[in-house]
């Protein structure tokens, strides 16, 4: 049985509806209050899909992490009969003569019991010809990695959170000069206030994490499949990793066509910029898709995304008590990699909210110092 706390929601994107819902399951009366109707296209986690993977370099927590949270997609999907997630596996690809991070990858796979194939070039080639390969080294493929259906996630969560008795709202929250968080002019009261506004967050707290984020804007395309095959759907190509070239993608998954994402930290007014993909991205994954996806040369962009990440230093979420005020709770900076988290996550920030445990460490609003990239969960 909960304690009947009265808790507001700030953000509705997967942070916020996976702290929502497990508060409410506690027992507790949970508010979520967004600007914006939940899985609209600004937020973060808007887009059809995102992959969820436990490879995480030699960070252990999130490889648990993340092995718990497929358990717990698993569950909600169960629950709510919605297609959540497709384990069509995921492929690092370590490009010749910078494997740290992949050769650290495996050491905590066999520590944490994660399975996994290691797939020399030839292995590559002949099970997904769909990439070239010629600079790689060695492939890990995990075979119980895969995507989440993005939207229907955050969608699905909201659904199970109101059934459960949740209330969602419209509503612009400020803050004052104390960062006092504020709605409608009013300072906003309740037991327990969880700040989930991801990139929002720094301008709302320009004292507290405005120090610690950096924002990014993210372009993703989709390309269409080659007429009359099924070669790049996710029945056949796995989800891929490629840090060498600074790319990440995802196979067709319910017709969405290939995504492909080259990582150019872009800069981003995420008040004001029309979402709308840059000149400059489009060249460079299209030079990309031609180098490791030649058989997509000619395919055409059917959609495309635009969006922002707030990253920290570290590459750790912020998941910890404002300074100042003690019903204040931040649950957030995403660092581009939270969304698979997301029931884990928002279980531990309710137990947190609860005050039945103190927040991780690594979580903590705070000095934090950049990662080397053998260190960094992303890698990056
Ligand atoms: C292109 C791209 C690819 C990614 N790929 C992956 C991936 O493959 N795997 C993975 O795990 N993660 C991935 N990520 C990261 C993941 O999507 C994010 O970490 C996650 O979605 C962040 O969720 P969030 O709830 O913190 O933020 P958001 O989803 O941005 O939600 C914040 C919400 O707060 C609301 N809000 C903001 N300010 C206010 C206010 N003042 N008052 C009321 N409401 C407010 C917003 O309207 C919004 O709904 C990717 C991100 C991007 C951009």
């Amino acid at each position: 049985m909960g304690t009947n706390s009265r808790i507001v929601v700030v953000g509705g994107g997967i942070a916020g509806t996976m702290t929502a819902l497990n508060l409410q399951r506690r027992g507790e009366h949970v508010t979520l209050i967004d600007r914006w109707e939940p899985g609209h296209s600004r937020a973060a986690s808007s887009d059809y899909n995102r992959v969820i993977r436990a490879i995480s370099g030699r960070d252990e927590f999130y490889t648990r992490w993340a092995r718990e949270a497929r358990q717990r997609w698993l569950e909600l999907q169960a629950e709510s009969g919605q297609n959540l997630m497709y384990e069509c596996g995921a492929l690092i690809l370590a490009t010749e003569g910078h494997c740290d991070w992949e050769d650290s990858t495996s050491e905590t796979f066999d520590k944490v019991g994660v399975p996994y194939h290691r797939f020399n070039r030839d292995e590559i080639i002949a099970r997904f010809p769909q990439f070239k390969v010629d600079d790689i080294s060695y492939a890990l493929y995990e075979p119980q990695a895969g995507l989440l259906m993005a939207h229907r996630c955050v969608i699905t969560a909201i659904d199970l959170f109101k059934k459960a008795g949740g209330i969602v709202q419209r509503g612009h929250v400020t803050t004052d000069v104390n960062e006092k968080p504020m709605l409608d002019g009013k300072p906003l009261e309740a037991d327990v206030i969880i700040i989930a506004t991801g990139a929002w967050a720094a301008d709302l707290f320009p004292r507290t994490i405005k120090p610690l984020s950096t924002i990014i804007g993210i372009n993703v395309l989709y390309t269409s499949t080659p007429d009359g095959s099924d070669a790049f759907d996710m029945a056949n190509m796995p989800c891929w990793i490629d840090h060498g070239q600074g790319s990440f993608g995802i196979p067709s998954s319910e017709g969405s066509g290939v995504k492909a994402a080259v990582v150019i930290p872009d800069k981003i007014d995420i008040e004001n910029d029309e979402r709308l993909i840059r000149q400059q991205s489009l060249v460079r994954t299209r030079s990309y898709i031609q180098r490791r996806l030649p058989l997509l040369e000619g395919e055409k962009i059917v959609d495309s995304k635009f969006n922002q990440v707030i990253i920290t230093p570290d590459t750790h979420f912020i998941v910890d008590w404002h300074p100042q005020h003690e019903n204040v709770l931040f649950a957030g900076g995403c660092s581009g990699h939270l969304f698979k988290h997301g029931p884990v996550f928002g279980d531990f920030t309710a137990g947190v909210a609860m005050r039945d445990y103190a927040t991780a460490d690594r979580f903590k609003v705070g000095a934090r110092k950049k990662l080397s990239p053998k260190e960094s969960p992303s890698g990056r």
